[in-house]
C-alpha cells in the first residue's frame, strides 16, 4: 500500500503554484532546481500572470491542468495560500509543500492563519510539509526531485536529512555537498503544522535508499512518540540528532531532589540515550559523526590503532581514544616485527605507531596495510602532519589505494595543518574517507560508532509488571486529593509504596524522648530520631536527624540538641512530633525518584543517595516505563557503581534487587500520573531483599 507521504516524496506530477520566470524569486528558484536536477516526472508551473516558465507551459490555476497532480509546491503570498489549498483539494491533490511564510512564526494573525490551513489539510485528507519551509528533495534515481530553493545541488546518497530550521538547512546542504555526504531524502520541516519530525522518521525508516538519519531539531513535539519510533529505527539505522541544550531561564522551584536534578535538557538527554539516538550539540559534530557513519563500516570492537608521522599528535590521539572510552589495540608480535622491518630505528613500532617525520607516502601505505591485517585491530586512526618533503596529496592517494582493498575495517584520518594539507583533505573527502582536522574529532567519531554498535547489539529487555495492590495506593491518592492536599504524609507514603512492594524501616511517631526510649528497647537495635514538621523539607539541614542512638542517655541528649538546633535554625517551624526509626546498618544509600516532565511524562531517577545528592549529582534518568536493561544501565552508568559492587573488601550489594525496585517504581509512576515529584532518599540497599529499605520519602502531587 502506498504511504500517505508518497505524494510528497515520490510524486509523478508536481504543480509549482507560484512558479515564476522572474530570477531571484523563490518561485523561480524552485522551478530552476526541479529542472536542473532532472526530475523524472512532469512539472506544471501554475501562475495566472504568465504563459510559460523556463520553457514549460504555465497554467492559470491547478484546476486548469488536464492531468492529475500528486504534489503541489506552494510559493504564493500568505493571503492566497488558503484559496490555493481549496483548489488543490478540489483537484484531489494529496501532497502539499507550503514554502510561503507568514504563519505561526509571526504570531498574532499568523497563528490563526495556520490553524485554518491545518483545518483545510485535514478536511481534504492531504499531508503537508511546512508552512514556512525550504522544501524537500528525494535523490532516488526513479524520482530525482529537488523541490527546495537552496542553491546547493543535492548529492545522491543514503543519508535521510530532517531540518527544523530553513536557514540552517541551506547551510547544512552546502557543507554536506562539500564533504561529499550524499543525501537520499531531505525535508525542511518549517512550522511542522501537519507533518512532524516523528512522521518523517517513520517514513525515512521505510525508505530503502536511506540508511542513516541526521536531524537538526529545535524542539520535540511529542517526545514519547519519538522514543517509541526511534527505538525501533535505531536497531536498523543510526539516528544522529543536533539538539541544542535548552537552557531554561531561571531555575525551577523544586521541592525534591529529583525535581531539582531533572531539568528538561537532562530529560531529553535521557530519552535520546534510551532509544539509541546519538545526540550532538553542534552541527560541526553532526558532520564529524555523519562522515564516519556514512562512509565507513561500523567497527567490530573498540580497539583502535593510531598511525602517525609525529609524536605529539599521536599522544593527543591516544588520550582522546582512551577518554572516549575506546582502547588502544595491542599489536600481534608479527605486526610489530613487520613494522620494525619497515620503519627506521627511531620510529615507535608499538601502538601508537610513530613513523617519525621521514615517513613518506609509501611508509603510510605499507604500515597501514600491516596494521589493517592485525586481528587485534578494529579501527585505525591515521594522522598526517605536513613535513617538508612529503605532500599530503601523495599520502592521501596511498590511503585511498589501500582502502580500496580493505573495506572491512573502520579507518578515519586526520590531516593536521591548513594550506599544506588542503589537497590531501580534498582527495580523501572525494573518496569518502572521513578526514578530520584534529585527532579528538576523529576519536569522537570512532567512539560514537562504537556506542551505536553496542546499543544495536544490546538486548531489548522487558518491562516487568509486578503483582501489586494498585487499589490500595489508589485509595491513598484519592483521599489526599479529596482533602485538597498536594503532598502525602509519612504514613500515606508508606501505605502507597508498600502496596508496590517497598519495605520501610520500622518506625513510630513519638512526642518525646521517653516514648522513643520505650520503642528503642522494643526494637533492640540502635535508633534514629527525626523531627517531623510540614515546614521542614530536608530535616538534616536544621539538625533534625540524629542517627545511631544506643543508650537512654544518648536518646535524651539527642532530643535536647535537636530541639535547640531547630529553635536556632528555624524558630518558626511547627514541630508536629518526632519519628523514631530503626537504624539501618551496613546498607548503601541510594536515591530513587520520579519527576513528571510536561512532555516526556514520568521520568525515573536512580543514583547515589544521602544528604549530598545535589552536590554529587551522581544520578541517571530514564523515561518510564523502563525495561530491566534500562534499569541495569542506569545503575552501571553511575560514577559510584564500583561502590555498589563493593570496593576494598566491602560486601557488594545485590544489583538485581535494585533493578527490581527501579522497575517497581517505574510501574508506580506509570500507574499514577498525578505524581509530580517523588523522592526516596535514602533508599538503603544491601545484599539481601529484606534489608533494602526506604528510610525517607516524599511524594508531591500535581
Ligand atoms: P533528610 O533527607 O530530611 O535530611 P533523612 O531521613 O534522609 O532526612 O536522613 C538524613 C540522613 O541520615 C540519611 O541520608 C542517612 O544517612 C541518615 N539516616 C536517616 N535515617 C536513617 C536510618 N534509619 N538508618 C540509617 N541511616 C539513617
Ligand atoms: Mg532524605
Amino acid at each position: 500500500m502506498p504511504h500517505n507521504l508518497d505524494p510528497i516524496f515520490k510524486p509523478k506530477r508536481i504543480a509549482v503554484i507560484g512558479g515564476s520566470k522572474k530570477e531571484g524569486t523563490l518561485g523561480h528558484k524552485i522551478m530552476h532546481n526541479l529542472i536542473r536536477f532532472g526530475y523524472e516526472g512532469i512539472i506544471y508551473p501554475v501562475n495566472p500572470k504568465t504563459e510559460s516558465v523556463l520553457g514549460l507551459k504555465c497554467y492559470p490555476s491547478v484546476l486548469d491542468i488536464p492531468e492529475s497532480i500528486d504534489l503541489a509546491v506552494i510559493i504564493v503570498p500568505k493571503e492566497y495560500v488558503g484559496d490555493v489549498i481549496d483548489q488543490c483539494g478540489e483537484k484531489g491533490i494529496k501532497g502539499i509543500v507550503v514554502i510561503s511564510a507568514g504563519f505561526r512564526e509571526i504570531g498574532g494573525e499568523g497563528i490563526e492563519r495556520e490553524r485554518k490551513l491545518v483545518e483545510q489539510i485535514r478536511k481534504y485528507n492531504m499531508r503537508m510539509v511546512g508552512p514556512n519551509c525550504m522544501g524537500v528533495f528525494n535523490t532516488n534515481p526513479e524520482i530525482h526531485m529537488n523541490a527546495n530553493f537552496a542553491p546547493a545541488q543535492p548529492l545522491e546518497g543514503h543519508i535521510g536529512f530532517i531540518s527544523q530550521s530553513g536557514a540552517l538547512g541551506a547551510v547544512i546542504l552546502e557543507v554536506a555537498h562539500h564533504l561529499q555526504l550524499g543525501i537520499s531524502i531531505f525535508t525542511s520541516m518549517g512550522n511542522k503544522a501537519d507533518i512532524s519530525g516523528n512522521d518523517l522518521l517513520e517514513y525515512y525508516f521505510e525508505d530503502e535508499q536511506t540508511n542513516l538519519i541526521l536531524m537538526y531539531l529545535e524542539s520535540f513535539g511529542n517526545p514519547r512518540r519519538f522514543l517509541q519510533i526511534a527505538r525501533k529505527i535505531t536497531k536498523d539505522k543510526p539516528i544522529i540528532v543536533v539538539k541544542a541544550g535548552t537552557t531554561e531561564a531561571g531555575a525551577k522551584a523544586a521541592s525534591s531532589h529529583t525535581g531539582a536534578l531533572a531539568d528538561s535538557d537532562t530529560t531529553i538527554d535521557a530519552m535520546l540515550h534510551q532509544c539509541g539516538v546519538l545526540r550532538v550539540s553542534t552541527i560541526e559534530e553532526m558532520f564529524a559523526l555523519g562522515m564516519a557513519f556514512a562512509h565507513q563500516p561500523l567497527p567490530k570492537g573498540n580497539r583502535v590503532a593510531v598511525l602517525t608521522n609525529a609524536g605529539g599528535p599521536g599522544i593527543l590521539a591516544t588520550d582522546a581514544v582512551i577518554s572516549e572510552g575506546l582502547s588502544l589495540a595491542k599489536f600481534s608480535a608479527e605486526t610489530e616485527d613487520q613494522l620494525k622491518e619497515l620503519l627506521p630505528e627511531e620510529a615507535s613500532i608499538h601502538n601508537p605507531v610513530d613513523m617519525i617525520a621521514t615517513a613518506d607516502q609509501d611508509s603510510y601505505k605499507m604500515a597501514l596495510e600491516i596494521i589493517l591485517k592485525d586481528e587485534n585491530v578494529d579501527s585505525v586512526l591515521v594522522i598526517f602532519v605536513t613535513p617538508i618533503l612529503v605532500k599530503s596529496i601523495d599520502v592521501a592517494h596511498k590511503i585511498v589505494e589501500v582502502l580500496s582493498k580493505h573495506q572491512f575495517k573502520t579507518v578515519v584520518t586526520c590531516l593536521m595543518g591548513h594550506e599544506g594539507v588542503l589537497s590531501g583533505v580534498e582527495k580523501l573527502e572525494k573518496h569518502k574517507i572521513p578526514v578530520y582536522r584534529f585527532p579528538e574529532s576523529a576519536a569522537k567519531a570512532l567512539a560514537a560508532m562504537e556506542t551505536y554498535k553496542t546499543y544495536r547489539q544490546k538486548e531489548d529487555g522487558t518491562v516487568r509488571t509486578f503483582p501489586v495492590d494498585k487499589e490500595k495506593a489508589q485509595a491513598v491518592f484519592a483521599k489526599v486529593k479529596e482533602e485538597g492536599r498536594k503532598s502525602l504524609n509519612n504514613s500515606e507514603i508508606q501505605q502507597a509504596l508498600e502496596a508496590y512492594g517497598f519495605l520501610f524501616a520500622r518506625c513510630i511517631r513519638v512526642q518525646n524522648a521517653e516514648e522513643a526510649i520505650a520503642f528503642a528497647s522494643e526494637l533492640n537495635t540502635s535508633i534514629v530520631v527525626k523531627v517531623q514538621s510540614e515546614d521542614i523539607i530536608h530535616k538534616s539541614d536544621v539538625g533534625g536527624v540524629k542517627v545511631d542512638l544506643r543508650t537512654e542517655k544518648e536518646i535524651r541528649q539527642a532530643f535536647a540538641e535537636m530541639h535547640d538546633s531547630i529553635k536556632k535554625h528555624y524558630p518558626e517551624a511547627q514541630i508536629e512530633g518526632y519519628t523514631v526509626q530503626e537504624m539501618i546498618k551496613g546498607g548503601k544509600e541510594t536515591v530513587l525518584g520520579i519527576n513528571a516532565d510536561p512532555k516526556c511524562g514520568p521520568v525515573i531517577m536512580f543514583g547515589r543517595g544521602g544528604i549530598y545528592v545535589e552536590v554529587l549529582k551522581d544520578v541517571s534518568f530514564r523515561i518510564a516505563p523502563l525495561t530491566d536493561m534500562d534499569a541495569l544501565e542506569m545503575i552501571e552508568s553511575l560514577k559510584s557503581y564500583p561502590l555498589l559492587k563493593g570496593i576494598r573488601g566491602e560486601e557488594p550489594v545485590d544489583i538485581d534487587i535494585i533493578v527490581e525496585y527501579i522497575q517497581r517504581l517505574s510501574q508506580f509512576a506509570t500507574d499514577f500520573d498525578m505524581i509530580k515529584e517523588l523522592d526516596i532518599n535514602p533508599f538503603m540497599v544491601c545484599n539481601s531483599p529484606d534489608c533494602c529499605k526506604v528510610v525517607d520519602a516524599r511524594i508531591m502531587l500535581k
